[in-house]
């Protein structure tokens, strides 16, 4: 393929090897990192980094208190709720002038967890209910927008899918080469 690639594609900084998460590591993807970026141009996006947290910090999750899923820091046990929502409805407004085709989420954060993210309750119990607050502020500013997590794109089927949407989202056809790349995508 010749010159930048065309479609915008969104995703947590962290898949793309950024040191961004609470403990000063990555979790940088291959798939991404070494197949995708060929075709796609990225939009790395750490909203705990955006929301003023800083690297290295202290871990958070999401708990539920008096009915509602709260953002709150595991040791000092502080309420960052407010913080974090503000920082991801601010960068969704940014978002939306960039024309994303699709948008990749790192999964299990209380931050960008799409999907089955633990809410912990009262006297440790955990369900698997939850969605980060960056992704849910995501959903709500582009319900159309192709989103996935980064565990499901391991399953060949579901990455082809995802790719059909989000190159269709941008009024764009798949390259051909990188269709090869997700049906041999077991390699990742
Ligand atoms: Fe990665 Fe999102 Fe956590 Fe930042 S907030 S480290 S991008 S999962």
């Amino acid at each position: 393929m010749t010159g930048a690639p065309a479609v915008r594609v969104g995703v947590s900084a962290c898949l793309l090897g950024q040191e961004v998460r609470y403990d000063g590591g990555h979790k940088r993807d291959p798939l991404l990192t070494d197949v995708l970026a060929r075709f796609v141009q990225w939009v790395p996006v750490c909203p705990e980094e955006e929301a003023g947290f800083g690297t290295p910090r202290e871990a958070m999750r999401l708990e539920r208190r008096r009915g509602e899923v709260r953002l709150v820091t595991i040791r000092t046990r502080r309420d960052v709720t407010a913080q974090l929502a503000t920082a991801a409805e601010r960068r969704v407004k940014q978002l939306a002038k960039l024309d994303l085709g699709g948008y990749i989420l790192k999964k299990d954060s209380p931050s960008c967890g799409l999907l089955h993210v633990n809410v912990f309750g009262s006297r440790g119990a955990v369900s698997r209910t939850g969605r980060g607050l960056f992704a849910a502020a995501l959903r709500r500013a582009f319900p159309m927008l192709p989103v996935e997590d980064e565990d499901h794109l391991r399953d060949p089927r579901i990455l082809e899918r995802f790719l059909v949407r989000v190159f269709a989202h941008s009024q764009q056809a798949v390259p051909k080469e990188l269709l090869r790349h997700s049906s041999l995508n077991s390699e990742f």
